[in-house]
């Protein structure tokens, strides 16, 4: 698994986010592993045409203010908003108990975490073109 931008400095360097209204904030003490994920359940839980997902491992994730309201998604997963302003925050896999995915639009700086490759690409929908050259990986979100 490719990490991602392995060259940032992490000793001068806090990785942070929240959701809109400012509730929910969490920080990051490692580099997220990004990719894009075209999955419907995806496009459904963020209203977006896609989904940009940051996974951490738990033990590099920090709730600074609130924590998300998490709701079951799938048979095979759970996702976490804020309850008071409704912005997706989280995705986690019940079969990957060690990381949890974070929204990455929902991070301070999402510029400087690029996502490196496609998950569910064969449910693109045909106008987007963003990440296009990237690698694919199957989806695990099928049951
Ligand atoms: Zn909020
Ligand atoms: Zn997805």
């Amino acid at each position: 698994m490719a990490r991602t931008n392995d060259s940032l400095d992490m000793s001068t360097t806090e990785i942070a986010g929240g959701c809109l209204c400012g509730a929910v904030r969490y920080r990051l003490t490692n580099i997220p592993r990004v990719h894009y994920c075209h999955c419907d359940m995806c496009r459904r839980a963020t209203g977006s045409a896609f989904a940009v997902l940051a996974w951490i491992s738990f033990e590099h994730l920090f709730w600074t203010s609130g924590r998300p309201k998490y709701r079951r998604s799938s048979p095979l997963a759970e996702r976490g908003s804020c309850a008071d302003c409704g912005t997706p925050l989280t995705l986690a896999y019940d079969a990957n108990q060690g990381e949890l995915a974070l929204h990455v639009g929902t991070l301070d700086i999402p510029e400087r975490f690029e996502p490196r490759y496609n998950y569910g690409a064969s449910q693109r929908l045909g106008w987007v073109c963003c990440g296009i050259d990237l690698p694919d990986r199957n989806t695990e979100e099928r049951w």
